[in-house]
């Protein structure tokens, strides 16, 4: 706190991120991220760039990075909008386009940044009940609304909502904006890309943070109806007209062209997905069904916050929510197969 803060400061409750220790002997199962390098490509891409031209800006409208993008998803390079990470990008479209008369809906279970942005740009909500098995009402975002936004599959939860049950929710949604948060898309889910030509208010949301394995360059990007689009670069450029800098750019498009990378990675992942569930559930824990890469889980018998810490004493950090219906659980990111073997021996002897 200091006086020199202007009243809006004073009020805003931002976001918390999931802890990056500064030990590094730690298993770090607690934010999602891939357990693999990104590709080979864009690291030996980065290391190129790496010599006196970067005292020059970086192209502000990234054309290459968005041709690249949109020769991937099959879509023009005027349906496809960057940023600085997708939360950089989300935080344009709250203020671009779902800042409306009517309340943004989105789930009452869901990534916690959506209610921060609604506090920063003023923006009214109402958080919409998952059912009992934390999956989407559909009939529920059937009201009148400024605009509707989740993540699929979900986050914490893991649940992934059918591409069929999307695009019903978009046809009774024909007046608002529909935002799919498609973070976790790649380790099992079905883009709604797909639907972009049939609904012009669809806007959908990705980032190379998590099947690209590169959270640290900080590279997200949206896809929709090329006017909307220009809504997005309306924002974008009265904030920051570089939001990608030269190595971001020569990252990103060494990771699409290496598909063969983003295959296999993506692949394992599924499969140490698969199979740490089934310890999981021999261990006493109930999963939900994830189609992201981490799951979602709560034990028959022991609080969640404290198996947390007793695994944190034991070296490994997993994610815990005080948060309403889903303080029993922990949400644990599928790691390497000698991380998970590693997380379930210590919950073996923790349990024991
Ligand atoms: C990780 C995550 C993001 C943010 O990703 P960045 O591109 O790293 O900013 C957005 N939405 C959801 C649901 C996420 O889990």
């Amino acid at each position: 706190m200091s006086r020199y803060w202007s009243d809006f400061v004073t009020q805003l409750q931002p976001y918390t991120p999931g802890e990056q220790p500064k030990i590094s002997n730690l298993t770090k199962l607690n934010t999602n991220e891939n357990p693999y390098g990104p590709s080979p490509d864009a690291l030996a891409a980065m290391q190129r760039l790496l010599n006196d031209d970067l005292r020059l800006y970086p192209p502000p409208n990234a054309e290459d990075l968005k041709q690249c993008i949109a020769d991937y998803h099959s879509l023009s390079a005027d349906q496809i909008f960057v940023g600085n990470g997708s939360d950089e990008v989300l935080a344009h479209i709250f203020n671009g386009l779902l800042k409306q008369q009517l309340p943004l809906l989105f789930p009452d279970i869901s990534y916690s940044f959506y209610p921060v942005f609604c506090q920063l740009y003023d923006i009214q909500y109402s958080r919409v009940p998952l059912d009992g098995e934390f999956s989407i009402v559909l009939q529920d975002y059937q009201r009148p609304n400024g605009g509707i936004i989740f993540p699929n599959p979900n986050a914490p939860t893991g649940r992934l909502l059918a591409l069929d049950d999307i695009a019903q929710l978009l046809e009774v949604n024909r007046d608002s904006v529909v935002v799919v948060d498609e973070a976790y898309i790649d380790f099992g889910g079905t883009s709604a890309v797909s639907l972009l030509g049939r609904y012009e208010n669809l806007v959908v949301v990705h980032t190379l943070s998590k099947s690209r394995s590169l959270a640290g360059m900080r590279i997200g990007y949206a896809m929709a109806s090329a006017a909307i689009i220009e809504g997005l670069e309306r924002v974008k450029n009265s904030f920051n007209s570089y939001p990608l800098g030269h190595l971001q750019i020569a990252a990103a498009i060494a990771s699409f062209k290496d598909d063969s990378y983003f295959r296999s990675t993506c692949a394992q992942v599924i499969s140490s997905r698969d199979s740490l569930t089934v310890e999981l559930q021999s261990l006493g824990f109930e999963v939900l069904p994830s189609a992201a890469n981490f799951v979602f889980a709560r034990h028959s018998a022991r609080d969640s916050e404290d198996l947390a810490l007793q695994l944190r004493q034991q070296g490994l950090i997993v994610r815990h929510f005080k948060t309403d219906r889903i303080d029993q659980f922990l949400r644990i990111t599928v790691g390497t197969a000698e991380q998970n073997l590693l997380l379930t021996e210590s919950l073996a002897r923790i349990l024991a």
